[in-house]
């Protein structure tokens, strides 16, 4: 059993590799994005006290996200867990090292994603997804096959994310350096930290990817 952690700026590509892993090896996805989105769209009391938050590419708080992350570890079997998205602050790295202790797992690799911040904008405004079957798709490297149609499920809701807008992007960004970066150090301290280069094509990367996790 193999967990891994994608470590990167928003738009490097993380939800892009992590439904490769999840198709490929059986391995289960926790983005806490897309739990965060889910709990909007539930219009639960959490889900509407984030909202704000989100749209303007602020982080959660870490007791919020830490306690997503504690349920899905505490009720699920896993043939391996790709966190994406998560850890975003050295609390949460912290927190995530300890909840693995408890159920007697480890952390096997974290691969940080690197890319040029010119790339993200372009990555990020024009990214949609699938909203039934979560595929991600981009308007220019990796649009549907047929318009308006989702490859994987045939489902034709396909969205934009409200906080994908360059002004969000800017916030998430500077977030980023601030508080999620030091993570990059925090690891490799630790033994644990590969690169990829995740400019380069989605194949390219997932192989690199592929690379590292049968190391
Ligand atoms: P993240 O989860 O890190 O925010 P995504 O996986 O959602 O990033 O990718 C952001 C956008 O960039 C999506 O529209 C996706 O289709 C596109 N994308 C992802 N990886 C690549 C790549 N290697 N080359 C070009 N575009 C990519
Ligand atoms: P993402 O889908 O990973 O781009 O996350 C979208 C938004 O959800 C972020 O801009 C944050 O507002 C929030 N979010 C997701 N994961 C976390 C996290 N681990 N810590 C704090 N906020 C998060």
């Amino acid at each position: 059993m193999t967990n891994v952690i994608l470590l990167g700026p928003p738009g490097a590509g993380k939800g892009t590799q992590a439904k490769r892993l999840v198709d490929e090896r059986g391995m289960t996805q926790l983005s806490t994005g897309d739990m965060l989105r889910a709990a909007r769209s539930s219009g639960s009391e959490m889900g509407l006290k984030v909202a704000a938050v989100m749209d303007a590419g602020g982080l959660v708080t870490d007791e919020i996200v830490i306690g997503l992350i504690r349920e899905k570890l505490e009720s699920g079997e896993s043939n391996g867990y790709i966190f994406d998205g998560f850890p975003r602050t050295l609390g949460q790295a912290d927190a995530l090292g300890a909840l693995l202790d408890q159920i007697g797992q480890k952390l096997d690799a974290v691969i940080s994603m690197q890319v040029d911040d010119s790339a993200l904008v372009r990555r990020v405004t024009g990214r949609y997804t699938c909203a039934n079957c979560g595929a991600v798709y981009h308007d220019e490297t990796h649009p549907t096959k047929v318009d308006g149609v989702c490859d994987s499920c045939g489902s034709t809701n396909l969205v934009r994310r409200a906080d994908d807008n360059e002004e969000s992007l800017r916030h998430r960004l500077m977030e980023y350096y601030k508080k999620t970066s030091p993570l990059i150090g925090y690891y490799y301290a630790k033994g644990d930290l590969s690169s990829v280069d995740a400019l380069a094509k989605v194949e390219d990367v997932a192989g690199a990817i592929k690379d590292i996790l049968d190391r």
